[in-house]
């Protein structure tokens, strides 16, 4: 089985709406004409609208970072999957360590959110990732376990397939601290074979993805990796150049 790499840039909260379509239009001219690899940029909310307009047309996918599991309602500050939709928008990140970690985000509101968005016809890019304390603690394939399995258990099996998954150990996010090509493949494998405990077909299907310290130094190395099927990437994203030296990495 063969699955399409997929290189996704994550920005975080990183520019304006000027910032936002400057960089597209540094990125395209590097980009344009790369085939075989699927391309995506993670952007804030208030750009999201400016960036699906710039890149129009172009192989690159626009995600937002968060999406609520309700369609509408009483949920001050969210934003639902009806107005990602309206913005053309093609998927979204969802539980991403930030999130979990600073804004409180549960394995319980992911297993709303990722059918949530399946359902509206967006691509949900689910992360997970053990920390530094519960890899010391041999914990690592238990936190994933409940993570993979909490989020995962309500999708239908035939829209598995649909559900990008990051792997994103904490201790490697914004720290230049990379996993090693043995650690990210066993995890990787792992979350693999975890799906492959809802349906083995889909395990073939779904795409995997490394996460942490990502770089054009290291990008070809990890991919390289039998169930590593691309990247999300933080910090070396910023940059039209350094995104595409890392596109650029993959494709040789
Ligand atoms: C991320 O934000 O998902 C990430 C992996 O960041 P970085 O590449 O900067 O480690």
């Amino acid at each position: 089985m063969s699955r399409t790499p997929f290189i996704a840039g994550n920005w975080k909260m990183h520019k304006t709406i000027a910032a936002a379509e400057a960089y597209v239009a540094g990125l395209l001219p590097l980009v344009g004409d790369v085939d075989g690899i699927d391309l995506a940029l993670c952007v804030p909310f208030t750009a999201l609208q400016a960036v699906v307009d710039s890149t129009r047309g172009s192989s690159v996918q626009v995600y937002a970072q968060n999406m609520h599991w309700a369609d509408h309602g009483a949920y001050t500050g969210e934003i639902s999957a009806a107005m990602l939709n309206e913005l053309d928008v093609h998927g979204t990140l969802l539980g991403h360590s930030e999130r979990r970690e600073l804004f409180g985000e549960t394995d319980r509101a992911l297993q709303q959110k990722v059918p949530a968005a399946l359902a509206a016809g967006l691509k949900p890019m689910l992360c997970v990732g053990e920390s530094e304390e519960e890899r010391e603690a041999g914990e690592t394939e238990r936190k994933l376990r409940h993570q993979v399995q909490e989020a995962l258990e309500k999708v239908p099996v035939d829209r598995l397939p649909d559900v990008t998954i990051a792997y994103e150990p904490i201790w490697a996010i914004g720290t230049g601290k990379v996993a090693t090509p043995e650690q990210a493949q066993e995890a990787c494998g792992f979350v693999r074979a975890l799906v492959a405990g809802f349906d083995e077909a889909a395990a073939e299907q779904v795409r995997v993805l490394y996460g942490g310290s990502v770089k054009p130094e290291n990008a070809a190395e990890l991919l390289a990796l039998p169930d590593i099927d691309g990247a999300l990437v933080g910090g070396a994203s910023l940059e039209p150049a350094s995104f595409a030296a890392i596109v650029d990495a993959v494709r040789s």
